[in-house]
């Protein structure tokens, strides 16, 4: 194994722990992957945080084929297999089942324009994916057509995904979206948000692309 190798696997490791440690993910629920040559590593299915460790990650093929003695991969490989061959940009998965996200996917509602940032999903909104039971092809095929050139979306009566050039990027999107997502609740207790217009969330997302150090 290479070093980049065994370093991924440890980031996987971390990211896993690190949706435990904020809040936005618990259990054996949500799983992260990485693009890794022509497929992927992935979380595998079904260990808690915890339990997880680097050589447990399970490098996927674009068939679905792992190496003979690995781990079952997540059941949601096809989901994120789906990304990485239709989204070049995507070098890192994340799916979680946060709260408010969860709560705004299970009552069907997706997060409009209330904050500006709300552009970091890489949209003026974040759409909610029709629901498919977990794991199947029909889900992986909703989320990749929502997603439809967006860093996330929710997914119905699930929880939401987020992808990004790296896990730190990922994993910041997915942070930021739950944010969003409990920011909108709130408001939604106090009368609703007052919305972003097109121009408005138009001009936030020409000004992410010149945000930041260079
Ligand atoms: P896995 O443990 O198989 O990754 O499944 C968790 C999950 O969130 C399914 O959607
Ligand atoms: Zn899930």
């Amino acid at each position: 194994m290479t070093g980049d190798e065994a370093a991924l696997r440890e980031a996987l490791v971390a990211t896993m722990r690190a949706l435990d440690a904020k809040g936005l993910n618990r259990g054996t629920s949500g799983n992260v992957s990485a693009r890794w040559g022509d497929g992927m590593l992935v979380t595998p299915s079904g260990i808690v945080p915890d339990e997880l460790t680097p050589g447990q990650m399970v490098h996927v093929l674009p068939d679905g084929s792992t190496p003979e003695g690995s781990h079952r991969p997540s059941s949601e490989w096809r989901m994120h297999m789906g990304i990485y061959q239709r989204r070049a940009d995507a070098g890192a998965v994340v799916h979680c089942h946060a709260r408010h996200a969860t709560t705004l996917a299970c009552a069907g509602k997706p997060i409009p324009p209330l904050h500006y940032m709300v552009a970091v999903s890489g949209g003026a909104s974040v759409p909610v994916a029709p629901y498919a039971t977990f794991g199947s092809d029909e889900l992986a095929r909703e989320v990749v057509s929502t997603l439809d050139g967006r860093r996330a979306c929710l997914m119905a009566n699930h929880g939401l995904i987020a992808l990004g050039p790296s896990l730190r990027h990922a994993l910041a999107i997915a942070e930021e979206v739950e944010e969003q997502a409990a920011v909108y609740w709130g408001t939604l207790a106090i009368g609703g948000p007052v919305l972003l217009n097109d121009a408005q969330m138009a001009d936030v997302l020409q000004a992410f692309a010149r945000y930041g150090q260079r």
